[in-house]
């Protein structure tokens, strides 16, 4: 049963070339595939198993203590505002409290926190057993080093709206490109499957196809999870 046990999900962004305009009908088909979904559209990949959300309404608390210094508290607590007023479309709420001491010890809480220890290297990672929502300070500054010109702001929604999917009870990831809970691929190479796309040629005129806050089938697939009609 996955919610007893240690439960890691890491989230891996290539880290990023600069961008080329895309075509206007990619990015035409890019805004359609966020905007609607359609029926037999919903597909994931086999590593996880979609369930209720652990806490409902799911609580978020962040600690802002070891953020990178562009990370301010004021740009990191409207960016995970966004991420819940888009969640809030799967139908069970979901909040920020404001931090204050021994919120930690809260069990209803998902604490949102800055770990290289907990995130593994990776920028989120959710652990649901711990209520932990962890951010990594080195690959966040690793990103800026890389890629200058990347609005880093656009990587942190991606990750922050991407990890709390899990705490709504989205497990497995979506092999549609631009659900924000995807993977691109399934980690076995040039043999192995790609996410899917109605447009996998334009697809690469992007330096992320995935969007940065759930689109219409991350939230209709979290509806069916929390069995809300969806
Ligand atoms: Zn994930």
């Amino acid at each position: 049963m996955a919610r007893g046990a240690e439960l890691l999900l890491a989230l891996i962004f290539s880290l990023a070339l600069p961008a080329l305009a895309a075509p206007p009908e990619a990015e035409r088909i890019r805004d359609e595939e966020i905007a609607v979904c359609r029926d037999g559209d919903l597909a994931t990949w086999p590593d996880g198993r979609d369930q209720t959300a652990p806490l409902r309404p799911p609580r978020f608390a962040y600690k802002s203590l070891g953020a990178p210094v562009e990370m301010g508290e004021t740009l990191v607590t409207q960016l995970l505002q966004q991420a819940l007023r888009a969640w809030s479309g799967c139908g069970i709420g979901g909040e920020l409290l404001p931090w204050q001491p021994g919120i930690e010890e809260r069990r209803d809480v998902v604490v949102v926190l800055w770990s290289e220890a907990e995130s593994r290297g990776n920028f989120g990672l959710a652990n649901l057993t711990q209520r932990r929502l962890a951010l990594s300070p080195a690959t966040f500054r690793l990103l800026r080093e890389r890629n200058p010109k990347h609005d880093y702001r656009q990587t942190m929604q991606m990750a922050l709206s991407h990890e709390m999917g899990h705490f709504y009870g989205l497990m497995a990831h979506s092999r549609r490109c631009i659900d924000v809970t995807s993977y691109y691929h399934d980690g076995r190479g040039d043999q192995g499957e790609q996410c899917r796309t109605r447009n996998p040629a334009g697809r690469k005129a992007f330096v992320e196809y995935r969007h940065v806050l759930p689109t219409a089938c991350d939230i209709r697939r979290c509806r069916i999870a929390n069995g809300i009609d969806p």
